[in-house]
């Protein structure tokens, strides 16, 4: 047995599935998972000491690369002066000024300390804010798990093959209506229906947990222009997008105005943080302003706006995006080449810093039906291939992944020749 093995052992007797959250656990892909001690730059360190090239960054948190000396130096001198005290600190401002100055659709913000939180609390405040209680989401689309979004969720949901969670009840879900993901159509039959009954349309702007699906044209436009004639709220969930797809996140790459987005990964810098803003007039409605209530213990505690702010302004240096965008690219056209070049049939599609990989014919993958047509034995065959070349990706096929700045050119042609030579073995 290797370390990873004994670990997972032991932490199944404490822990469900032996994981604190359920991907984790490769349930997708067969094995076991592996643990980490160690992370540095584009590395990951198991507890065998072996080195993965990481494209997951901790689910998206990481795009300066693991264990940065910016971040680290500011959390220390964040620790000598104490890691929290439940109260207003001028950190939360810069932290807010910041967001609202990167993200211009978003004019007042509230920190939370997840995705979840983030996602929850702007349905929330849509239907306090609307007085309407329908919520409208898309199949495959993960927005956290929160009652309302659990339904025909992406993700782990979909990775373990329970789109739909037990625990929520029956009169809650059916205020959730699923649409299909770049249909337009759909999207204008149902407010036609319904329209005066939806509190808010929630999106991501990039489907990333179906793999990486971007919008097809139109599409965003659609959301936007039927929610302004029926008087709905638009929100993007842009944790995985948000200052990924660019520094102004999917909105600002695609120039489609939500009025609440919901923020989480990359604003943490990899401590536990979401964030939701937007329209001062709907924000206006949350708690201690208005009556939507909304509040967090731990919500913009030092440690993680330092992180965070640390993070962002990295990221916000001249270039930045399009370096990054860049290196993916040349990894996604080098995952294209390797498989013409072992005749394995692969879509690879990409958005900014995000990508995803389909074994399937088809040319581009932009629905729901499409993802669920690819081949996922293959994929897991490729995952572990890659996994025993030192190569670490999302233990799923339905996970987008992840580049970060840390990626050197040889990190990436190392990835490629992995890939031809595990792909020559499928
Ligand atoms: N929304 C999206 C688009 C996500 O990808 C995720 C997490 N992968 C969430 C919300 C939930 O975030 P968290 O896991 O931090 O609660």
């Amino acid at each position: 047995m290797n370390h990873s093995e004994t670990l997972f052992e032991q932490a199944q007797k404490y822990i469900p599935g032996g994981v604190n959250s359920p991907v984790r656990a490769f349930k997708g892909v067969g094995g076991t998972p592996i643990f980490f001690k160690h992370a540095e730059g584009a590395y990951l360190y198991d507890e065998d000491d072996k080195r993965y090239i990481d494209y997951v960054g901790s689910w998206g948190p990481m795009i300066v690369g693991h264990s940065n000396e910016a971040i680290k130096q500011a959390l220390h001198k964040q620790i000598d002066l104490g890691v929290g005290y439940g109260a207003p600190t001028a950190i939360e401002t810069e932290m807010a000024k910041k967001v609202c100055e990167l993200v211009p659709s978003i004019e007042l913000v509230r920190m939370v300390n997840s995705g979840t939180e983030a996602t929850m609390s702007a349905v929330r405040l849509a239907r306090g804010y609307t007085g309407r209680d329908k919520i409208i989401k898309f199949e495959g689309c993960y927005h956290g798990h929160v009652d309302s979004l659990l339904v025909k969720a992406g993700s782990g949901a979909l990775t373990l093959g329970v789109p739909n969670s037990p625990g929520i009840p029956a009169s809650l879900a059916e205020h959730t209506i699923t649409l299909t993901y770049n249909d337009s159509e759909g999207v204008r039959k149902a407010f036609e229906e319904l329209g005066d009954q939806v509190a808010a349309v929630i999106v991501e702007p990039v489907a990333g947990n179906m793999n990486c699906i971007p919008p097809v044209p139109g599409f965003l436009e659609t959301l936007r222009k039927v929610c302004d004639e029926h008087g709905s709220v638009l929100i993007f969930d842009e944790v995985m997008t948000g200052f990924r797809v660019s520094l102004g996140g999917a909105q600002g790459h695609y120039g489609v105005t939500p009025d609440l987005t919901a923020l989480g990964k990359v604003i943490g810098g990899g401590l536990p943080v979401g964030a939701f803003g937007g329209k001062r007039e709907i924000m206006e409605h949350i708690s201690p302003l208005g009556p939507v209530y909304q509040a967090g213990t731990l919500s913009g505690n030092p440690l993680a706006m330092t992180a965070g702010l640390t993070t962002l302004n990295l990221i916000s240096e001249e270039g930045f995006h399009d370096r990054l965008t860049e290196k993916t690219e040349t990894l996604c056209e080098g995952f294209r080449q390797a498989a013409e070049k072992t005749g394995i049939p692969l879509t690879v599609q990409s958005a900014g810093a995000m990508f995803g990989l389909f074994f399937t014919d088809e040319p581009e993958v932009s629905r729901f039906d499409q993802v669920m047509n690819c081949d996922v034995e293959r994929f897991k065959a490729f995952f572990q291939g890659m996994l025993k070349e030192g190569v670490y990706l999302a233990p799923s096929a339905f996970e987008a992944g992840f580049t970060s700045a840390a990626l050197s050119d040889e990190d990436i042609a190392q990835t490629v020749a992995a890939a031809e030579r595990v792909m020559a073995t499928l």
